[in-house]
Protein backbone atom coordinates (compact mmCIF):
# COMPACT_ATOMS: atom_id res chain seq x y z
CA UNK A 1 0.00 0.00 0.00
CA UNK A 2 1.62 3.45 -1.15
CA UNK A 3 1.64 6.31 2.01
CA UNK A 4 -1.32 9.24 0.66
CA UNK A 5 -0.15 12.11 -0.41
CA UNK A 6 1.54 14.62 2.55
CA UNK A 7 2.55 18.24 3.13
CA UNK A 8 5.44 18.06 4.42
CA UNK A 9 6.22 21.63 6.19
CA UNK A 10 10.51 22.31 7.50
CA UNK A 11 11.01 25.44 9.69
CA UNK A 12 13.83 25.99 11.86
CA UNK A 13 15.46 29.08 12.98
CA UNK A 14 17.22 31.61 10.94
CA UNK A 15 21.08 30.15 10.12
CA UNK A 16 19.86 26.44 11.21
CA UNK A 17 20.82 25.67 7.32
CA UNK A 18 17.50 24.96 5.75
CA UNK A 19 18.35 26.36 2.50
CA UNK A 20 21.04 24.12 2.39
CA UNK A 21 19.58 21.08 3.41
CA UNK A 22 16.64 21.97 0.71
CA UNK A 23 19.43 22.45 -1.79
CA UNK A 24 20.86 19.13 -0.83
CA UNK A 25 17.56 17.62 -1.54
CA UNK A 26 17.21 19.35 -4.86
CA UNK A 27 20.25 17.55 -6.28
CA UNK A 28 19.64 14.22 -4.32
CA UNK A 29 16.22 13.55 -4.57
CA UNK A 30 15.07 14.95 -7.79
CA UNK A 31 11.46 13.68 -7.41
CA UNK A 32 10.46 15.78 -4.28
CA UNK A 33 8.38 18.05 -4.97
CA UNK A 34 9.48 21.31 -3.50
CA UNK A 35 7.37 23.81 -2.79
CA UNK A 36 8.37 27.04 -5.20
CA UNK A 37 7.86 30.47 -2.80
CA UNK A 38 6.97 34.18 -3.83
CA UNK A 39 9.12 36.61 -1.93
CA UNK A 40 9.54 40.20 -2.32
CA UNK A 41 12.94 39.57 -1.00
CA UNK A 42 15.90 40.57 -3.20
CA UNK A 43 17.65 37.47 -5.06
CA UNK A 44 20.78 36.60 -3.39
CA UNK A 45 23.63 35.92 -5.18
CA UNK A 46 23.53 32.25 -6.61
CA UNK A 47 19.53 32.19 -6.16
CA UNK A 48 17.99 31.16 -9.27
CA UNK A 49 14.38 32.73 -10.18
CA UNK A 50 11.48 30.06 -10.01
CA UNK A 51 13.93 27.53 -8.59
CA UNK A 52 15.01 28.92 -5.14
CA UNK A 53 11.93 31.63 -5.22
CA UNK A 54 9.62 33.30 -7.89
CA UNK A 55 11.07 37.00 -6.60
CA UNK A 56 7.79 39.67 -7.02
CA UNK A 57 7.44 42.99 -6.20
CA UNK A 58 4.98 44.06 -3.26
CA UNK A 59 2.11 44.92 -5.64
CA UNK A 60 2.45 41.85 -7.09
CA UNK A 61 2.38 39.85 -4.30
CA UNK A 62 -0.52 42.17 -2.54
CA UNK A 63 -2.76 40.93 -5.91
CA UNK A 64 -2.09 37.25 -4.93
CA UNK A 65 -2.88 37.73 -0.99
CA UNK A 66 -6.36 39.72 -2.49
CA UNK A 67 -6.58 36.59 -5.07
CA UNK A 68 -6.64 33.93 -2.27
CA UNK A 69 -3.65 32.47 -4.59
CA UNK A 70 -1.40 31.57 -1.33
CA UNK A 71 -1.84 28.22 1.29
CA UNK A 72 -0.20 30.57 3.70
CA UNK A 73 1.87 33.94 3.24
CA UNK A 74 3.92 35.94 6.43
CA UNK A 75 6.06 38.85 6.45
CA UNK A 76 9.71 37.83 7.80
CA UNK A 77 12.66 40.30 8.60
CA UNK A 78 10.73 42.77 6.02
CA UNK A 79 10.13 40.21 3.32
CA UNK A 80 6.96 38.93 2.48
CA UNK A 81 7.20 35.24 2.41
CA UNK A 82 3.99 33.07 0.57
CA UNK A 83 3.17 29.65 -0.90
CA UNK A 84 1.33 29.37 -3.98
CA UNK A 85 -1.46 27.53 -3.34
CA UNK A 86 -2.28 25.87 -6.62
CA UNK A 87 1.04 23.76 -7.53
CA UNK A 88 0.62 22.63 -4.23
CA UNK A 89 -2.84 21.05 -4.60
CA UNK A 90 -1.91 20.06 -8.18
CA UNK A 91 0.39 18.20 -6.79
CA UNK A 92 -1.20 16.22 -3.46
CA UNK A 93 -4.48 15.74 -6.67
CA UNK A 94 -1.91 13.61 -8.30
CA UNK A 95 -0.67 11.86 -5.20
CA UNK A 96 2.59 13.26 -4.78
CA UNK A 97 4.15 15.06 -1.42
CA UNK A 98 4.79 18.20 -1.22
CA UNK A 99 7.48 19.83 0.60
CA UNK A 100 7.30 23.13 1.56
CA UNK A 101 10.65 25.61 3.58
CA UNK A 102 8.81 28.03 5.30
CA UNK A 103 9.06 30.41 8.16
CA UNK A 104 7.28 29.37 11.93
CA UNK A 105 3.99 32.00 11.04
CA UNK A 106 3.47 30.06 7.68
CA UNK A 107 3.75 26.52 9.69
CA UNK A 108 1.05 27.68 12.00
CA UNK A 109 -1.30 28.76 9.21
CA UNK A 110 -0.55 25.39 7.50
CA UNK A 111 -1.36 23.40 10.60
CA UNK A 112 -4.80 25.59 11.04
CA UNK A 113 -5.77 25.11 7.52
CA UNK A 114 -4.98 21.34 7.26
CA UNK A 115 -7.97 19.83 8.40
CA UNK A 116 -10.34 22.39 6.00
CA UNK A 117 -8.05 21.36 2.79
CA UNK A 118 -8.58 17.50 3.93
CA UNK A 119 -4.64 17.34 4.05
CA UNK A 120 -2.42 15.15 6.13
CA UNK A 121 0.49 17.56 7.18
CA UNK A 122 3.75 16.79 9.01
CA UNK A 123 5.52 19.70 10.75
CA UNK A 124 9.39 19.31 10.73
CA UNK A 125 11.56 21.36 12.86
CA UNK A 126 15.47 21.48 11.45
CA UNK A 127 17.57 22.21 15.00
CA UNK A 128 20.72 22.91 15.08
CA UNK A 129 23.32 20.96 16.91
CA UNK A 130 23.68 24.10 19.80
CA UNK A 131 22.99 27.47 20.26
CA UNK A 132 26.80 28.44 19.71
CA UNK A 133 26.86 26.85 16.29
CA UNK A 134 23.27 28.92 15.32
CA UNK A 135 25.07 31.98 15.89
CA UNK A 136 28.49 30.60 14.41
CA UNK A 137 26.43 29.98 11.06
CA UNK A 138 24.48 33.37 11.14
CA UNK A 139 27.62 35.62 11.53
CA UNK A 140 29.18 33.75 9.28
CA UNK A 141 27.29 33.56 5.94
CA UNK A 142 28.11 37.36 5.55
CA UNK A 143 25.47 38.56 3.15
CA UNK A 144 23.83 40.68 6.00
CA UNK A 145 24.72 43.68 7.89
CA UNK A 146 25.17 43.20 12.10
CA UNK A 147 21.51 44.82 12.34
CA UNK A 148 20.18 41.79 10.66
CA UNK A 149 21.79 39.09 11.67
CA UNK A 150 20.46 40.64 15.06
CA UNK A 151 17.02 40.68 14.23
CA UNK A 152 17.18 37.35 12.60
CA UNK A 153 18.66 36.16 16.09
CA UNK A 154 15.60 37.78 18.04
CA UNK A 155 13.13 35.78 15.53
CA UNK A 156 15.17 32.66 16.32
CA UNK A 157 15.44 32.38 20.16
CA UNK A 158 11.33 32.95 19.28
CA UNK A 159 11.79 30.00 16.85
CA UNK A 160 13.61 27.73 19.02
CA UNK A 161 11.31 28.10 21.44
CA UNK A 162 8.47 26.90 19.11
CA UNK A 163 9.68 23.69 18.52
CA UNK A 164 7.07 21.94 20.66
CA UNK A 165 4.37 22.84 18.06
CA UNK A 166 6.30 19.91 15.67
CA UNK A 167 5.37 16.78 14.77
CA UNK A 168 9.21 15.79 14.67
CA UNK A 169 12.71 17.47 15.20
CA UNK A 170 15.36 16.64 12.40
CA UNK A 171 19.16 17.86 14.22
CA UNK A 172 21.03 19.45 11.33
CA UNK A 173 24.44 17.98 12.37
CA UNK A 174 25.16 16.68 8.91
CA UNK A 175 23.49 18.38 5.82
CA UNK A 176 23.51 14.88 3.89
CA UNK A 177 21.95 13.01 6.66
CA UNK A 178 19.22 15.66 7.58
CA UNK A 179 18.26 15.38 3.89
CA UNK A 180 18.07 11.66 3.53
CA UNK A 181 15.85 11.76 7.28
CA UNK A 182 13.61 14.97 6.05
CA UNK A 183 13.00 12.31 3.15
CA UNK A 184 12.63 9.52 4.80
CA UNK A 185 9.46 11.30 6.53
CA UNK A 186 8.14 12.77 3.33
CA UNK A 187 7.92 9.35 2.01
CA UNK A 188 7.19 7.31 5.43
P1 LIG B 1 15.36 33.72 3.44
O1 LIG B 1 15.17 35.17 3.17
O2 LIG B 1 16.53 33.46 4.35
O3 LIG B 1 15.41 32.89 2.19
O4 LIG B 1 14.06 33.22 4.23
C1 LIG B 1 13.65 33.86 5.38
C2 LIG B 1 12.59 33.04 6.07
O5 LIG B 1 11.41 32.98 5.26
C3 LIG B 1 13.02 31.58 6.32
O6 LIG B 1 12.64 31.25 7.65
C4 LIG B 1 12.20 30.80 5.32
O7 LIG B 1 11.90 29.50 5.79
C5 LIG B 1 10.95 31.64 5.25
N1 LIG B 1 10.15 31.41 4.06
C6 LIG B 1 10.55 31.12 2.80
N2 LIG B 1 9.50 30.95 1.99
C7 LIG B 1 8.40 31.11 2.75
C8 LIG B 1 6.99 31.04 2.48
O8 LIG B 1 6.52 30.78 1.39
N3 LIG B 1 6.16 31.28 3.53
C9 LIG B 1 6.61 31.57 4.78
N4 LIG B 1 5.71 31.74 5.74
N5 LIG B 1 7.92 31.65 5.07
C10 LIG B 1 8.80 31.42 4.07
Amino acid sequence: MTTPARLLVLSGPSGVGKSSVVDRIRSTFPDVHLSVSVTTRAPRPGEVHDVHYRFIGRDAFERMIEGGELLEWAEFAGNLYGTPAAPVAQSLAEGRSVLMEIDLQGARQVRARSGDLGVDDLLVFLAPPSWDVLVHRLEGRGTEDPAVISARLDTARVELAAEGEFDRTVVNDDVERAAGEIVALLNG
